[in-house]
């Protein structure tokens, strides 16, 4: 069979989650990059029951940036609907998406028996999105394949992945059409060059001049990171915080991010910046994933910045991991100062919300928020200063502190240019992954920055960029 060679964007279109993308070569290779999962609200999640835009029997194999659910949490209903491919990954994130996916079929089917309890669903009985069985069913196609390391999935279609620096095991897999000479790059989820744990991102790879097109993500495509010191900012909140006897609750994902307060909490401790008050991280999957950062930098794994290599990672923190309902429940109990770190990132469920319901209402206490917050989301509310807030089903005052420490994963603006600019030119770029405005503001940046108008393209979902 042949086709004509194209890349087709099937989500993350004006929006940060969905994250998926058909490539195409003339010999009639078919391959998923991402197959993500639709986040926040209501209309975007409705997108996740859709039928996928191409029968997943026809797809010869999955390609995955990174584990983060936006990414790759509709792998498990991909392959109850008949896909039987292999799925490509680093170690990093084959190892993380064993913790994520399982955990989204839980949270699927939680969803799910909620609706039934409340009758609120219009289906009868409600059915999750997939289930935790079969969640864990689809990690038997998971095949890890090493940074820069070529391998062919689909005929004519071989993948390289680079280092995206955004979480573990994140990467920006460059495709070679191998029939036709075609290059197709896509970014991934890149992270910051100052990444506490992970090696800066690669440059664009520079196997060969010729790039056809650079799909790239524009999360904060419309702003520059500020500049202010993250140690500084948390420094304050834990001292300060601390001598009033409160207690800080962070609420942060707990891939990733959760690691990135834990060092830098690890690393002011050992300073003598702060004191070494008690920190709970309460999330079992942070937990989890927490074992695959220590693992990583105990062996010395490539991704792990080398001054890291063979230490163990937050040992100078007082830290306790709870695991059950009960020893969460029990933190509510405590008294400050203390710190409990606990998912979800942005407050939209997870433990996390009944810290915050027991801890928002006094004053000596401190939430702090890190990272991107979703518009709409309770995490954006608290920033923006709302002192009232929904929670649990009760509305609820917020005399506690709110501090935002801008602690990204993300590349801003200035990196994502230099992203762009750190291989061969592109012919095209694709901008994805971004609010409509990020995306767009990015797009006039790039055009400011001397890159032809004509060439930078900023998609609707079903655009199919034919390759020539
Ligand atoms: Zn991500």
């Amino acid at each position: 069979m042949t086709s004509t060679p194209a890349i087709t964007v099937l989500g993350a279109a004006g929006t940060v989650t969905g994250s998926s993308y058909l490539v195409e070569s003339a010999e009639g290779g078919r391959v998923l990059v991402d197959v993500g999962l639709y986040q926040g609200r209501k209309e975007l999640r409705l997108r996740n029951w859709a039928p996928f835009a191409i029968d997943p029997s026809h797809i010869d194999a999955v390609v995955l940036t990174h584990a983060h659910v936006d990414h790759s949490g509709l792998l498990p209903k991909l392959v109850v609907e008949g896909f039987t491919g292999a799925v490509y990954a680093t170690p990093g994130t084959a190892a993380l998406t064993r913790i994520v996916l399982p955990d989204s079929g839980y949270l699927h089917e939680e969803e799910a028996a909620f609706a039934n309890r409340k009758g609120y669903s219009k289906h009868s009985p409600a059915l999750p999105l997939y289930t935790r069985a079969q969640a864990e069913a689809c990690l038997d196609q998971l095949r890890e394949v090493s940074f820069a390391h070529p391998s062919t999935v689909a005929p004519g279609i071989e993948v390289t992945f680079g280092h995206a620096g955004h979480i573990l095991g994140a990467s920006s897999p460059s495709i070679r059409l191998t029939g036709t000479g075609h290059r197709v790059v896509f970014s991934g989820d890149l992270g910051r060059s100052d990444h506490p744990l992970l090696v800066t991102p690669d440059p664009v790879a520079a196997n060969g001049s010729r790039l056809d097109v650079a799909v790239c993500e524009t999360t904060y495509g419309d702003r520059e990171a500020p500049e202010a010191e993250v140690a500084d900012v948390l420094e304050a909140v834990v001292s300060d915080t601390a001598r009033r006897g409160g207690v800080v609750v962070i609420p942060a994902f707990a891939v990733d991010r959760t690691e990135m307060v834990l060092h830098h909490l690890d690393v002011l401790v050992r300073a003598g910046r702060i004191p070494a008050i008690p920190v709970f991280v309460d999330s079992p999957m942070a937990s989890a994933a927490l074992q695959v950062y220590r693992r990583a930098a105990r062996s010395g794994d490539p991704e792990i910045r080398p001054e890291l290599h063979g230490t163990d990672l937050f040992s100078s923190l007082d830290l306790t991991e709870t695991r059950s309902v009960e020893e969460s429940k029990e933190l509510n109990t405590r008294r400050g100062p203390l710190i409990v770190i606990s998912a979800s990132g942005m407050a939209t469920g997870g433990r996390v919300l009944h810290h915050l319901a027991n801890r928002m209402g006094d004053s000596r206490n401190t939430i702090v928020l890190v990272g991107f917050q979703a518009p709409g989301t309770r995490g954006d509310r608290l920033a923006s200063g709302e002192r009232s807030i929904k929670l649990l089903g009760a509305e609820r005052d917020v005399a506690a502190k709110v501090v935002t420490v801008p602690l990204s994963a993300h590349a801003d603006r200035s990196d994502l240019l230099a992203w762009l600019r750190s291989g061969p030119e592109p012919q095209r770029i694709v901008l994805t992954h971004g609010e409509a405005e990020a995306s767009a503001s990015f797009a006039e940046h790039l055009v400011d920055e001397g890159f032809d108008a004509e060439r930078v393209i900023v998609p609707e979902v079903g655009r199919r960029i034919g390759l020539v």
